[in-house]
């Protein structure tokens, strides 16, 4: 909960941009070519201005343009805008484009291998704003099953969430990888649901919505840091079996992505 962001390489999407980003990224930050950012808290946007600067100044692939998403009064992220459009004013060497965005609004991807799309959705967190998460959906032709005929479908690859919970269920079937925010554990449902900070999510809740929409594997996020990595391994694994859940999990712990125990033991934790 220090710095929160996902590279999704194939569509080249960065989901928020947490302090460190680009520290992290190196030159991998000149592959990016959007950014959709959920929400104006820190651990979601410090690291946007010096990615900003640093896909300026060091050596890579300079001329491609790189396009900031946000939700469109988020009144923080439009300050940190005009802050980098301020500092970067006649220096930028790239387009640079800042697009708002109101909830259920769907961008057309143009530099991918499919048509692919991302489709914008309202998370509860914050009294009274809004707040975004993601899902890219790709198109692929598939053979209908009632007419046999090759048609078009969309096909749903990746789901962020940002912060905060009610993310909605999606007609395309099943994700193939959702990140879903997962802040508290069950005995701390009560903070979870205060809109006097911010609402988030717990590990059951976040399991739950996975058990539902019966996604393939779910990375689980944003987890505070009172908890030890063995409760929350231990958390998800009850939950797991409790609701059925037959997707792979994985925790998102600190800087480690860990598997959940349950599959370790029986010797199927993959590499
Ligand atoms: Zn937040």
């Amino acid at each position: 909960m220090y710095s929160q962001w996902f590279y999704h390489k194939p569509s080249r999407c960065l989901f928020d941009a947490g302090e460190g980003v680009a520290t992290t990224l190196r030159k991998k930050v000149f592959a990016i070519r959007h950014i959709f950012l959920s929400h104006g808290h820190e651990d979601h946007i410090a690291g946007i201005a010096n990615l900003v600067n640093v896909r300026n100044l060091a050596p890579g692939d300079r001329e491609k343009p790189l396009t900031i998403y946000f939700p469109r009064h988020d009144k923080w992220i439009n300050e940190l805008l005009s802050y980098i459009e301020k500092k970067q004013s006649g220096l930028l060497r790239y387009p640079l484009y800042a697009q708002p965005l109101d909830a259920n609004d769907e961008i057309v991807l143009t530099d991918t291998r499919r048509p692919t799309r991302v489709r914008a959705f309202p998370m509860k967190h914050i009294a009274a704003e809004l707040s975004l998460g993601f899902e890219i959906e790709e198109e692929r032709r598939v053979i209908d099953r009632f007419t046999g005929q090759p048609v078009c479908r969309y096909h749903p690859i990746f789901l962020y969430t940002g912060d905060g919970y009610g993310v909605q269920h999606s007609s395309f079937g099943r994700v193939d990888l959702a990140v879903h925010e997962a802040t508290f554990l069950r005995r701390d449902a009560a903070k979870a649901g205060a809109w006097e900070t911010a609402r988030h999510s717990t590990i059951d809740g976040a399991i739950g919505w996975a058990a539902r929409e019966d996604a393939k594997t779910l990375i689980l996020c944003h987890i505070s840091d009172r908890y030890t990595l063995n409760e929350v391994l231990s958390e998800a694994a009850v939950v797991k079996k409790e609701l059925d859940f037959r997707g792979e999990i994985y925790v998102a712990y600190r800087d480690q992505l860990v598997y959940t125990p349950d599959q370790l033991r029986s010797g199927l934790a993959p590499k």
